[in-house]
């Protein structure tokens, strides 16, 4: 059968002397990996679209149990992506995120809006590093079934409150009342921080990326999105390490990034609203 769809290009590995193993998250058939016959051989036109964060249209015969890459037609580089490497090292966190949550054999055109977005505002730079990995993984997590319940505290319900906690191995809230003596494992809120964790669960799509923390609550979200992720999954990820790594080497943590309102919060608050940025894409 001959599937016609479009994909992102999340992981390639060359295999024997000449051809190449794609994996490719793909709107029809989701998570796809495929082989690219020759693909090294021929510098050919027809697998100019088989690269690493390349978005293309593909051709692919699906078999019984392979998949064979007939045409490869890139759409979208990403180009930019390769010229700096913090950014570069957290879009193939973005893959590898990608290829373990979004499912197979299944369409997956919510997954691929995700990470097509995410990996549009990484090569633009006009968002802040932790914020948008924060979003990715939420809600990447979210798609995938693994919805946090942050809607209130799990025991009273109450919304906001004092000293309330997520606890990333339960994807729970607790306020400080419902939550005495049992802290352990679990991350303290500011009402800010709160604010943008429910936001990269719970917002519409369309305004998933426009929000704004302060620098210092910009690596409490990170830190406790990267925790839900690790106790959901119960994996680590080699790319994440690696952008960590390459975060203390260049003492760059990316949270300030370009300015796109110009104007800086020293309060920790988050800032949900419609950007001058979101309106001019409209
Ligand atoms: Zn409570």
């Amino acid at each position: 059968m001959l599937i016609k769809t479009d994909g992102l290009v999340i992981g390639e590995r060359n295999m024997g002397e000449s051809d190449r193993l794609v994996t490719v998250l793909t709107r029809e058939e989701g998570i796809v990996r495929g082989f690219a016959r020759q693909a090294s051989r021929y510098k050919s036109r027809r697998f100019a679209g088989t690269q690493l964060l390349c978005y293309s249209r593909f051709q692919i015969f699906k078999g019984r149990d392979t998949y064979i890459i007939d045409e490869a037609q890139p759409v979208e580089l990403f180009f930019d992506l390769r010229l700096d490497i913090l950014r570069l090292s957290l879009a193939q966190y973005f893959c590898q995120l990608a290829a373990s949550v979004a499912p197979q054999q299944a369409p997956a055109g919510d997954f691929l809006r995700l990470f097509l977005n995410a990996l549009h505002y990484l090569s633009k730079g006009t968002r802040p590093l932790p914020l948008l990995k924060a979003a990715v993984e939420m809600r990447a997590l979210s798609l995938a079934g693994y919805m946090p319940d942050l809607v209130g505290c799990r025991q009273c319900g109450c919304y906001e409150a004092p000293g309330m906690r997520f606890y990333p191995v339960r994807g729970e809230l607790y306020c400080q009342e419902c939550c005495q003596g049992k802290e352990a494992g679990s991350f303290l809120l500011s009402p800010g921080v709160l604010m943008a964790l429910r936001h990269t669960v719970y917002a519409d799509f369309e305004k998933l990326f426009q929000f704004t923390l302060s620098a210092p609550g910009q690596q409490t979200l990170q830190k406790i999105t990267e925790a839900y992720v690790l106790a959901t999954l119960d994996r680590g990820f080699r790319t994440l390490d690696f952008y960590h790594q390459l975060q203390m080497q260049e003492g760059n943590t990316g949270e300030t990034g370009p300015k796109p309102l110009g104007r800086e919060k020293n309060r920790e608050e988050a800032e949900i609203a419609e950007t001058a940025e979101n309106q001019n894409q409209k």
